[in-house]
């Protein structure tokens, strides 16, 4: 089979290893892909977001099967694209796709539902948004309703924080668009962690839960970025939790978008506060993870390649999951998440045993392999135990631990 993933970042490296793992493949290509996906497929310099683009290349290989990694494709209706054409993409519609790209329709759904998730209201004036800050108190949540790459969100945990998010968001319009409604929530306390599916209309198959480090500096120290590192499976996540948060939540998600004429295939992602009273959903993403996704497909011991296939055939994959933990630590540029250098030359690392590196924001400039983007690689490792795999990941990246270009957390898996 011809097989096209869209994306460049360590979700896609790492779904590329999985595939490039597969005997049914005849050709893989990424687009536009990355230094280190350009070693295991064929890099094409097409955008994730240049449709057409990407629609007349699946023509042209007689690609089989689309697999899209990051949102923004989805929210411009690739997959809606691809099946007016009949090409056969894994991805969430457009329709499907708005779980993740407007939060406030996000909340609604899961209040018409019965899914578990914090109170809230919407607003698209600031006078009115602000008087509910009044009422509520601090501390509370202001989120752009819209796609901002995570960094719509502000725990605020005063009220004068809360009231300048709003203006920010509704008044001086930060997010354009994307804040020009706003959705205020209840502050949820508690653990997260993050549970992925595979989904194809109401049958859900459930992947190990994981659990990323959004902070930048150790001891969740400041300020949020993409993901600093992950694990999987989550030794706090019991088996009743994980049975509440694949009925409660997946399945009534899944259930859900098909009565509402949307049904979904793809991966469905939750992120879950484990509050006093249960699990509650913070966010859904219609996506693969990213850094979950790098320590979540190392543990599959499926082909994922048929597993896509047995999904949209409606067909039960029988997902098997090693009994090992996985850990990944994500090497950044310095500055990161503000203001960075590219083009920085990437010290080599030797994974051994069960440890490997997936690259993020790489790219080969002839043979030098250089730092193109904030998360520049993710180096992970296996192991019986969390403790076991965290002291192999970390002594890969012994070389880079006192690099003056790139940083890493010291205390991922803790
Ligand atoms: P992502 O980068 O994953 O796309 P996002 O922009 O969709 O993030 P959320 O996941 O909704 O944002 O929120 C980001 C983080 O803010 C959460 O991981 C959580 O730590 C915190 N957060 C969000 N909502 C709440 C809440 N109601 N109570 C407490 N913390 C919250």
């Amino acid at each position: 089979m011809n097989i096209l993933v869209v994306g460049r970042g360590g979700r896609e490296h790492s779904m590329i290893m999985s595939l490039a793992l597969s005997e049914t493949i005849e050709s893989l290509y990424a687009a536009p892909g990355n230094g280190g996906i350009a070693s295991q497929a064929n890099c094409v310099p097409i955008s994730e977001t240049d449709i057409d683009g990407l629609l007349a290349f699946a023509k042209e290989k007689a690609i089989d099967l689309t697999i899209i990694g990051p949102e923004n494709p989805l929210l411009l209706g690739i997959a809606n694209r691809f099946q007016d054409e009949n090409l056969a993409i894994f991805a969430p519609t457009k329709e499907a796709a708005l779980l993740e790209g407007s939060k406030s329709y996000a909340k609604a759904f899961m209040q018409k539902h019965g899914i578990p998730t914090a109170d809230y209201a919407s607003f698209t004036n600031a006078d009115q948004a602000k008087k509910y800050i009044e009422k509520k108190g601090a501390p509370i949540v202001v989120k752009a309703d819209g796609l901002a790459s995570g960094k719509g969100v502000i725990v605020a945990e005063t009220k004068v924080e809360a009231l300048s998010a709003i203006d920010d968001m509704l008044v001086t319009k930060t997010f354009d668009e994307a804040g020009t409604t706003i959705v205020i929530e209840e502050f949820l306390a508690g653990k997260e962690f993050s549970l992925m599916a595979f989904v194809h209309e109401n049958n859900v198959y459930p992947m190990v839960p994981a659990r990323d480090h959004k902070r930048a500096y150790d001891n969740d120290e400041g300020p949020n970025t993409g993901g600093m590192g992950a694990f999987a499976p989550v030794p706090d996540v019991t088996e009743d939790l994980l049975a509440f948060a694949t009925t409660e939540i997946l399945q009534k998600t899944a259930d859900g978008l098909m009565k509402e004429g949307r049904p979904f295939t793809g991966i469905l992602y939750a992120g879950l506060m484990m509050t006093d009273d249960g699990p509650r959903v913070i966010e859904f993403n219609t996506r693969f993870g990213d850094p979950e996704t790098q320590v979540v497909l190392p543990l599959l011991k499926n082909d994922l390649l048929q597993v896509f296939i047995d999904v949209m055939e409606g067909v039960n994959p029988k997902l098997q999951w090693e009994d090992s933990a996985c850990v990944g630590v994500v090497v950044a540029s310095i500055g990161y998440p503000a203001g960075y250098q590219k083009g920085v030359e990437i010290p080599e690392l030797k994974p051994e045993g069960s440890s490997f590196t997936v690259h993020a924001g790489t790219k080969k400039l002839r043979t030098a392999l250089v730092s193109d983007g904030g998360r520049v690689l993710l180096v992970g490792a296996k192991g019986s135990s969390l403790g076991e795999a965290t002291n192999l990941a970390y002594r890969t990246l012994l070389p880079m631990k006192d690099s003056q270009a790139f940083f890493y957390r010291k205390d991922i898996g803790e």
